[in-house]
């Protein structure tokens, strides 16, 4: 989709979006190349043998008729959700360039690499298996002919839990990259997806698959891929205000047409969706989906109905464009629109409004997996879980399905900020330790 005047912007997103009744699926996406690799260029070498996509193993580890068991609608489907996990711990909570107040953002909504690591093992020791997130749920046509949401059975192999994953703000946001983060995602040589990443202590840039959500999972899975459902992955919650993946996509409005700096912003920009393509490509190849985070990371709760339309519409135009339609909001901040009304029937114009827009699937956050769908409308709420800082100090109790938070929590890099780990004791204390797989 090109960019389009303003005026057309609402009719065309419209269009866009009733089109989309379903999630882009994972699977193989006819605009990518063949080769990822950039092996188009021609060469007088003969060329290498193929070698196997280590991914395809992932896609097709579980056949058929291995998915005997069937999770029904009323059975719970866990979604977690992560932010970029923190590279540095020992920088980001350690170095006097970053403020108390920063430390204690980073203590509250992330969690490290190495927190990162044992929550997969431990999800992994707990027989759940990664789902994709647009499997769920369909849209069909009732009896009286009104489309509404359904929830689907899962068919899973025996003994397995699904899990959806889902991580927020995957864009690389300036004020991260000076606190320890990775920057960016890019296509290896090999055809797989690495993180840019710059040591904050060196300043030394390289690639990595062992500091960044996003590889670590591809990597976890492709070691064990009995941990995912056809190849599922996670699912992105991209804003757009500073582009997607790392890659400077957004465009700046307040640059006139006819400012003289326009051609170089726009040359840039195009070389930067350029740039972002294959990884997008690569991903949804590899069990990735991406679903909207709102364009400002703006507080649905309290947005008008005016910002809330324009903010949808440059999603749709900077970030929907590149990544494809979604069905699936995540609200920044965990906030509903019209506040907590439309966890009923009662729902207000803007929920309505964004459902007009193609959304069906709108995730907040909670301290369950909670989902309900609407009765009135085709549409269903649901929450997600929040490993991070908060609930690995103050709720542990309500995670002791998935892993024992004493184990987890990283105390020598973290600041000292308390936990109610020894209050919760007789809790956490009945935690049964998973079998070793
Ligand atoms: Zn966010």
């Amino acid at each position: 989709m090109k960019l389009i005047e303003r005026g057309t912007a609402l009719s065309l997103a419209l269009l866009l979006a009733l089109s989309a009744a379903g999630c882009q699926k994972g699977g193989a996406d006819p605009t990518s190349p063949a080769s990822p690799a950039g092996s188009a260029a021609p060469t007088e070498t003969p060329a290498p043998e193929p070698t196997a996509d280590p991914e395809e193993a992932v896609r097709t580890y579980w056949s058929q008729d291995q998915l005997t068991q069937a999770w029904g609608p009323d059975q719970v489907v866990e979604h977690l959700f992560f932010h970029p996990v923190i590279a540095y711990p020992e920088f980001a909570f350690g170095s006097p360039t970053i403020s108390e107040d920063q430390k204690k953002g980073l203590d509250d909504y992330m969690v490290t690499v190495d927190e990162f690591n044992k929550i997969l093992d431990e999800l992994y020791k707990r027989d759940y298996i990664l789902v994709n997130m647009c499997d769920i749920w369909s849209e069909t046509t009732n009896s009286e002919g009104q489309p509404r949401m359904v929830r689907n059975t899962l068919m899973l192999p025996e003994g397995k839990k699904p899990l959806v994953l889902s991580f927020d703000d995957v864009n690389y946001y300036e004020y991260m990259l000076a606190e320890g983060f990775t920057s960016k995602l890019v296509l290896g040589d090999d055809g797989d997806i690495w993180a840019e990443c710059t040591d904050p202590n060196t300043g030394e840039t390289f690639l990595t698959q062992d500091l960044d959500a996003t590889t670590i999972l591809d990597k976890f899975v492709r070691e064990h891929p009995d941990f995912s459902l056809n190849g599922a992955k996670g699912c992105f919650s991209l804003t757009g205000y500073e582009g997607i993946l790392g890659y400077r996509t957004q465009n700046d409005i307040d640059i006139a047409a006819d400012d003289p700096k326009r051609a170089a912003f726009d040359a840039n920009r195009q070389s930067e969706i350029e740039a972002v393509k294959p990884v997008i490509a690569r991903l949804k190849e590899t069990g990735w989906t991406f679903g909207s985070h709102t364009w400002g990371h703006i507080r649905l709760s309290t947005a008008s109905m005016e910002r809330v339309q324009r903010d949808t519409l440059r999603w749709q135009e900077e970030v929907g464009s590149l990544v494809g339609p979604t069905n699936i909001l995540f609200y920044p901040h965990g906030a509903r629109p019209d506040g907590d009304h439309d966890q009923g029937e009662d729902y207000g114009p803007e929920f309505q409004w964004l459902q007009s827009q193609g959304f069906r699937i709108f995730a907040s956050v909670g301290i369950n997996s909670y989902s309900q769908i609407k009765k009135g409308i085709s549409a269903v709420i649901c929450d997600r879980l929040h490993p991070d800082g908060t609930t690995l100090r103050w709720r542990g109790q309500d995670y002791t399905q998935f892993y024992d938070v004493r184990k987890i929590m990283d105390t020598v890099d973290r600041p000292d900020y308390g936990t109610n780990w020894a209050e919760k004791a007789s809790i956490l204390d009945q935690i049964q330790e998973p079998a070793a797989k």
